[in-house]
């Protein structure tokens, strides 16, 4: 490969503790970051969680907040503004997946309080200036780089019950932001380089999650592909597997991962005959000739649903994603047209194999 002509490539400061034992180290990043009265937000299921993260962070930390909810609704972010002001909170530790990192987040945004983000999935916006507010019916996001989380402890020993469906639908969510990276218009050699080795990691531990899913060694795997593939969706624009699915789970309040897993494969057979560079540097990291069939087999195989229709959309609601769709143009390596996406979006709702 020869260096491009011209490019643009965007870091972002952020400080990453990564390895099994890790969080140990939260009683000490909480003093480098001057914080002495921390809340630790996470969702109700994780409460548990919470409270050893708090237990661990020992008087630094003054309670666990366990109202973190998927799409972060307005509502939700305005008690936890209030909650963070009466009880006078200098800082939040978010431990969970995209849920509990998006309430911080927006906590960020609103009042600047600081965050340290324990990532349990793979959704990887820990890594992104990424957020987004849900008023109801209207998913309101944006791009500031006060929103990211001044550190990130990457501990995989946090990963291990994350049940084996859940661990493949999350680790799809994850390579679809190095899959589209890797023909964004404004990647760079660099973005290049981590997406190939954000889709190599994942494509190493996805197969194995299901039949050994407490194994250290996958769990390293898939959690340090996370975070590169985070990194590429905070330094990238994505294209359009992410637009068709923040229709989708928008529109039919279908569940994030999933909807990632089961439009992959559609949009990436389609999209890699305009991006012929990204189906082989995919191939490479995976090590198979066809990158979109073996996503769609790893999702059939272990992944929680097979289908768009299994999660509850139906075949009359096609039309309304596809008006959608093709309503505000976005850069994308091939024409996205009607008849494209109507064929991508029946296929994921069938669950046939990728065209
Ligand atoms: P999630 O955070 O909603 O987690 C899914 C479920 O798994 C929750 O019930 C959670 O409590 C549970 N869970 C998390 N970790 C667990 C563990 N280790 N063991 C057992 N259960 C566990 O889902 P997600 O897929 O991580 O995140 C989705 C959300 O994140 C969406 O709202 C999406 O829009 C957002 N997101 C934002 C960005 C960004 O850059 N802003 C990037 C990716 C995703």
């Amino acid at each position: 490969m020869s260096v491009p002509g011209s490019f643009v490539h965007t870091a972002h400061p952020s400080r990453v503790l990564f390895g099994s034992g890790r969080i140990r180290e939260l009683p000490e990043e909480l003093d480098r970051l001057n914080l002495s009265r921390v809340v630790v937000i996470c969702t109700p299921r994780q409460r548990p969680h919470g409270q050893e993260i708090a237990v661990l962070a020992g008087n630094r930390a003054h309670s666990v907040y366990a109202h973190a909810t998927m799409h972060v609704p307005n509502s939700v972010v305005a008690a936890a503004d209030e909650y963070v002001t009466t009880h006078e909170i200098d800082g939040a530790v978010v431990v969970g997946g995209g849920s509990a990192v998006g309430l911080g987040k927006a906590l960020a945004l609103g009042t600047g309080l600081p965050v340290l983000a324990v990532p349990t999935t793979y959704s990887g916006s820990e890594m992104t200036p990424i957020w987004g507010i849900t008023d109801p019916g209207n998913k309101t996001t944006g791009r500031d780089v006060r929103v990211l989380p001044r550190t990130v402890i990457y501990d995989p020993d946090l990963t291990v019950n994350l049940p084996a469906p859940l661990s493949v639908s999350s680790g799809l969510n994850a390579m679809a932001h190095a899959a589209e990276a890797l023909y964004a218009p404004d990647g760079s050699p660099l973005v290049e380089i981590i997406a190939g080795e954000a889709v190599r990691a994942l494509a190493t531990g996805l197969p194995k999650i299901a039949g050994d899913p407490m194994n250290s060694d996958v769990r390293r795997e898939l959690l340090y592909g996370a975070w590169l593939a985070g990194t590429c969706l905070g330094a990238t624009s994505m294209s359009l597997h992410h637009k068709l699915c923040h229709i989708i789970g928008g529109a039919f309040g279908l569940p994030h991962s999933e909807v990632h897993a089961i439009v992959l494969p559609h949009v990436l057979a389609y999209n890699f005959v305009g991006a012929p560079r990204s189906r082989e540097l995919m191939s490479r990291a995976i090590g198979v000739d066809d990158p979109a069939s073996w996503i769609h087999s790893v999702s059939r195989q272990i992944g929680p649903a097979t289908s768009l229709h299994e999660l509850g959309m139906r075949e009359e609601d096609v039309e309304a994603v596809v008006v959608e769709a093709v309503a505000n143009p976005y850069s994308n390596p091939r024409p996205i047209t009607p008849e494209a996406i109507r064929s991508i979006v029946t296929h994921a709702l069938t669950g046939s194999p990728p065209e």
